[in-house]
């Protein structure tokens, strides 16, 4: 039927047609002159914000899972022949295993950014959501028999409301230790008192094989100095060090 239609078609009526397509093509693409004479607005681009990667794009989803599934494969195989017990994974929580989201938005709201008042109160909470590909991690070292321990600079005066937010969300964990209320944000006093067995129920040296962390400080005697360093020192990411993506805060600001 189409190709009939065509076939019959004379080269006047194709013109026609033609210059009728071109025509409404202009006419769509033109602004029409408005009666009161004003130019419409030019509508903006939505603004881009450090919450915006995270909230829009598919990207973030993707990669969170990708480390944690790498991680999986990693620990899988660096726990082949430990006994059960005898070997921990260290993870940070915020922006590792939970989500502070919402948090982000609602001061982004605001116009504002991080107060220790504002998070004190999101803490209390318990609102902050799981970071996609980290609960099956956490469930899987479990499985593997590794214990699992959360070193976090929450403080201690939010760690009860911080481990409950961990277990609405059913997330596992064995030792949750805080930052000491005016003590030091350096986690690596606690990674050797995870190490040395503290607060697990062996209370027995514990050999740690991977770190999971959003920020440089989640990793050993690590800091943004490390930027200046070769591949060398880069080493261990993707054996014993697994990095989450946070485009919002950290200590590279
Ligand atoms: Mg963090």
């Amino acid at each position: 039927m189409h190709h009939r239609a065509a076939a019959q078609a004379t080269p006047n009526h194709f013109r026609r047609a033609l210059g009728l397509a071109v025509a409404l093509l202009a006419a769509s693409c033109t602004p029409r002159p408005q009666q009161t004479g004003v130019t419409p607005a030019p509508v903006p681009a939505p603004a881009v914000t450090y919450t915006s990667w995270v909230t829009r794009s598919a990207e973030f989803g993707a990669i969170t899972r990708q480390v944690y599934a790498h991680a999986t494969d990693v620990v899988t195989r660096a726990a082949a022949g430990k006994a059960r017990g005898s070997w921990a994974v260290i993870l940070d929580a915020d922006e590792t295993v939970i989500s502070n989201l919402t948090y982000q938005l609602e001061r982004e709201r605001l116009d504002s950014g991080f107060t220790a008042d504002s998070w004190n109160a999101w803490t209390k909470r318990q609102e902050a959501t799981p970071i996609p590909g980290a609960k099956a991690f956490l469930d899987h070292v479990r499985t593997l028999g590794g214990r699992l321990a959360i070193v976090t600079n929450r403080l201690e005066s939010e760690c009860a409301d911080s481990r409950a937010n961990f277990d609405k969300l059913s997330l596992a964990w064995d030792v949750f230790l805080c930052r000491p209320n005016g003590g030091p944000s350096d986690k690596n006093p606690r990674f050797a008192a995870v190490a040395a067995g503290a607060g697990l129920p062996t209370a027995r040296p514990i050999e740690v094989i991977a770190w999971v962390g959003d920020n440089i400080l989640d990793f050993p005697a690590l800091d943004q100095s490390i930027r200046r360093q070769g591949d060398a020192a880069f080493a261990p990411f993707g054996s014993r060090f697994f990095l989450l993506p946070n485009p919002m805060y950290g200590s590279w600001q």
